[in-house]
């Protein structure tokens, strides 16, 4: 088993330090190898995802991915940007399944914007489609209108979009994964305007006659916008495309109070993953030693169970974080009065520590 390391930039090589850190004291047989990605590439190498890192991914059986991206490379081209290597890395090895869990952690529960009551114990799975949609639909561009309501002007323009076995193979995905929690499904869409939408709805529905011990539900885009905030318990695992994952998934993430708690895996149809934390490289403190790297070590955790066939070492790290937050340990994004302050390392290795 070879896992590619991709620390990337800001707080990214600091918490993926930390969870290399966490993977090593398991004391499993696998190989890690590091490799530049994003603004530290394009340092190095010219290019945010080089060929000598992209090969390395393309060989391992996970990659642990900590964040790309510093302000100071917003005036780039936009191939070269540090942002590029992730969808370099999702295009190149058919990443299109995204896992983003919703945890809100007992001892977390007052961390959230929303009642105790309605986040406590919250678990809830988002699935987003990761390749298709508006997002990638083509044609889209600028040009002059010939119709709508200002014929003649300028105009842009994006394309919907979804196949067939695009939807089956986000559907069977979802189900799967319902199975191994609490069997329900909710599918997430706007069939009721969009026409890519109901073919979504029409094909999710014939899918799940092959999970008959799954239940289905079918919920309008800006209603489950609401049920997030309103009832986010009701939920188990909710599916849906590029867009509205995009969206949702970030809602989602508020409810549990921190990003940096927050970890996701993207999965092709070779159980092969890139996990990475759901924050981005946090330039304002990076460097500071301050970083949560809970995510990070939680997306390590992701990738023993879904990647390296690894169930139980998965269970310990989960177990171990658990632990810290219970001993009441906490970096600044996650603290409140009556806890004890941590920095990155110190978060690290008291996780290291609980593994037991
Ligand atoms: P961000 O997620 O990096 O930061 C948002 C806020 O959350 C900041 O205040 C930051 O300090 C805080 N934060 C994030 N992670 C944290 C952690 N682990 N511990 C404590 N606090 C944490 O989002 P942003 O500021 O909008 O973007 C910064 C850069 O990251 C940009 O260049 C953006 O393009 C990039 N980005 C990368 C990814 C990725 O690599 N997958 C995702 C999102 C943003």
């Amino acid at each position: 088993m070879k896992i590619a390391v991709l620390p990337g930039d800001g707080i990214g090589t600091e918490i993926v330090a930390e969870a290399v850190k966490v993977l090593q004291a398991l004391d499993l047989k696998f190989a890690m190898e590091t490799a530049p990605v994003g603004g530290a590439a394009y340092e190095a190498a010219g290019h945010p995802l080089p060929e000598s890192t992209l090969q390395l991914a393309k060989e391992a059986d996970a990659i642990l991915f900590g964040a790309v991206g510093d302000w100071k490379y917003d005036t780039l081209d936009r191939p070269l940007r540090p942002e590029q290597a992730i969808l370099g890395l999702r295009k190149a090895l058919g990443l299109f399944a995204n896992f983003r869990p919703a945890i809100c952690y007992e001892q977390l529960t007052h961390a959230s914007s929303l009642k105790p009551e309605l986040v406590a114990g919250l678990d809830i799975l988002i699935i987003r489609e990761l390749t298709g949609d508006i997002y990638f639909g083509q044609p889209r561009g600028r040009r002059t209108a010939v119709d709508g309501h200002f014929p003649g002007a300028e105009e842009a323009f994006d394309t919907m979009r979804y196949s067939r076995p695009e939807i089956e193979r986000i559907a069977r995905v979802a189900f799967e994964a319902a199975r191994k929690r609490g069997k329900k499904v909710t599918s997430v869409d706007k069939a009721n305007v969009l026409e890519t939408f109901q073919f979504w709805k029409d094909v999710v529905t014939e899918v799940h006659q092959d999970y008959p011990d799954v239940q289905l539900e079918h919920m309008y885009v800006d209603n489950a916008a609401m049920q997030l905030v309103k009832k986010p318990k009701a939920f188990d695992v909710i599916v849906t495309g590029n867009m509205f994952g995009d969206i949702l998934s970030d809602e989602a993430s508020m409810l549990t109070g921190s990003i940096g708690m927050l970890p996701s895996a993207s999965l092709n149809d070779r159980k092969q993953g890139l996990y990475e934390p759901s924050h981005g490289s946090a330039p304002d403190i990076a460097g500071k030693g301050v970083a949560n790297p809970l995510a990070t070590i939680l997306s390590a955790a992701m990738m023993l169970r879904f990647s390296l066939n690894q169930a139980e070492a998965a269970d310990r790290i989960e177990k171990a974080v658990q632990t810290v937050l219970a001993q009441g340990l906490r970096t600044p994004d996650i603290y409140s009065e009556g806890t004890t302050k941590v920095g990155t390392v110190q978060m690290g290795d008291a996780v290291v520590k609980a593994l037991g």
